[in-house]
């Protein structure tokens, strides 16, 4: 730490450099198409460039969860690609984004991830191939976990269960401060108007829970489904207790 410690000035001002635009100059175009409105940057992609709103959209069609800055003349504030008016598109496998018959939702769907809380314009696909595939089941299949059965309109990633399941097995983190975590994560000033969802995530993490329990206890493979569990059939058997034949001397 001592000779961290005589570095401290310079890690304060790259961190004070990452505040501003760095060796961009104004008046700023955009880093891929060369037009004027470069305004826009990425913080989750990797050494992001300022980009205009149409190829932030471009370069964010299969990653609809990262955040965006805009740079309103002096500082970057919060933006989103919603925002920006991207869609992302179910149903056809994430290979072919123009479904020819998307049927959208009135507003935007509130998508809760380990990155935050977002709000994304999702197209649902419904094409005659895909015509018997309800809303909920297209979002499973782009890992989103939806929070109603019926016309869901909020979701949980998988990635956010897996990471809550981690945390709460290794410091007991309950759903509420995880979710709380999250909203501040995305909007620590209160700014933004966001709809608490609490209560979706709650549902989703104990659902979530409860189809990987019957996952790991094999009843996917069971044609009567999860309704024919039999008394005992999801205990994990103790290796350490007493079995008869087993682990007793005989
Ligand atoms: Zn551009
Ligand atoms: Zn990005
Ligand atoms: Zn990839
Ligand atoms: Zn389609």
């Amino acid at each position: 730490v001592l000779e961290w410690a005589k570095h401290r000035d310079s890690f304060l001002d790259e961190l004070i450099r990452l505040d501003g635009i760095g060796f961009h100059q104004e008046p700023l175009s955009c880093h891929d198409c060369g037009e004027p409105g470069g305004i826009y940057r990425c913080i989750d992609c990797f050494e992001t460039q300022l980009c205009c709103s149409s190829c932030m959209c471009k370069e964010h069609a299969r990653l609809p969860f990262h955040r965006i800055e805009k740079w309103d003349s002096g500082y970057f504030q919060k933006s989103s690609l919603q925002l920006l008016g991207l869609q992302i598109q179910l149903g056809h496998g994430h290979t072919d984004i123009t479904c020819p018959n998307p049927s959208t939702t009135h507003e935007p769907m509130t998508i809760v991830d380990v990155s935050g809380i977002h709000r994304v314009h999702v197209n649902f696909c419904n094409c005659p191939v895909s015509n018997s595939v309800p809303r909920r089941t297209q979002l499973l299949r782009a890992r989103l976990w939806p929070a109603t059965v019926d016309r869901p309109q909020t979701a949980v990633t998988l990635n956010a269960l897996d990471a809550f399941l981690q945390l709460t097995l290794q410091s007991k983190l309950n759903v509420y401060d995880f979710y709380l975590a999250l909203a501040h994560l995305t909007d620590n000033w209160e700014t933004l108007d966001l709809k608490n969802r609490y209560k979706e995530v709650s549902r989703c993490i104990h659902e979530y829970r409860h189809i990987l329990m019957a996952k790991r206890s094999a009843r996917g493979h069971d044609p009567e489904g999860i309704n024919a569990t039999k008394p005992g059939e999801f205990a994990v058997e103790c290796p350490a207790c007493p079995q008869p034949g087993r682990n007793l001397p005989d």
